[in-house]
């Protein structure tokens, strides 16, 4: 089976998604090298990490963390792109299973009730055709068994109106709006928001002010990178 894998490879041979190299038949989505030179993050114990101390005094996340190290152009930010524009959905799949496989070696996450992702917004995901958080939290979703819920928390439309005003707006980063359709269906439940990269953290910090709107609602947050 692995021969004939592999005469498949020399003739329709996949590539690594960091660094472009020919993959070995035993390697999938990225080579060796690169899955042992990608920078995890140091999550310490998910309560007091860079992620927490960013969002301090803005948000009040219970716990936080993410897998890697976002640098621009690192082997982060190319595996991470080639998932948001080149259609590459198995890599939110194996960030998921990575995430999730750590995950599982720790208690904190068996409290969380549900996850639910950074939605895009509609125009966007028609664009692209998915959003690239789906396949990650489903496969956190298999790993810590909890729920994944998407479509309750939306992004909605920026006004067209007031050019001024959204000038403004997007110089304080807060153009983004996220509306909550349904108050009560995070009542008393500890919700892990999932994201791709967070750098300045505007984008959970607006998902947060909608979230919690909701009666006792507790809000953590796991990303796929953060920026450092
Ligand atoms: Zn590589």
């Amino acid at each position: 089976m692995k021969k004939l894998q592999s005469v498949f490879q020399l003739f329709f041979p996949s590539f690594c998604s960091c660094c472009e190299n020919t993959l070995l038949f035993n390697e999938t989505i990225i080579c060796t090298d690169c899955r042992h030179d990608l920078p995890f993050f140091d999550n310490k114990n998910f309560v007091s990490n860079p992620i927490q101390d960013a969002f301090m005094g803005r948000i009040n996340l219970k716990y936080s963390g993410a897998l890697f190290e976002y640098r621009k152009k690192g082997k982060a930010q190319k595996l991470i792109h080639n998932l948001k524009y080149k259609d590459r959905q198995d890599i939110g799949v194996f960030l998921g299973n990575w995430l999730g496989t750590i995950l599982t070696h720790t208690n904190t996450f068996s409290e969380i009730d549900c996850i639910i992702p950074v939605p895009l917004h509609p125009k966007k995901k028609r664009k692209r055709g998915y959003n690239q958080l789906t396949k990650f939290g489903k496969a956190l979703s298999y790993h810590l068994q909890i729920d994944y819920v998407e479509g309750i928390l939306l992004r909605t439309s920026k006004t067209e109106t007031q050019t001024y005003k959204k000038r403004l707006e997007r110089f304080r980063n807060t153009e983004t709006k996220f509306e909550l359709i349904d108050n009560l269906a995070f009542r008393k439940k500890h919700i892990l928001l999932i994201d791709d990269v967070i750098t300045t953290g505007a984008t959970v910090e607006s998902c947060y002010q909608e979230l919690i709107k909701t009666p006792n609602i507790t809000i953590s947050v796991l990303a796929m990178a953060f920026t450092v």
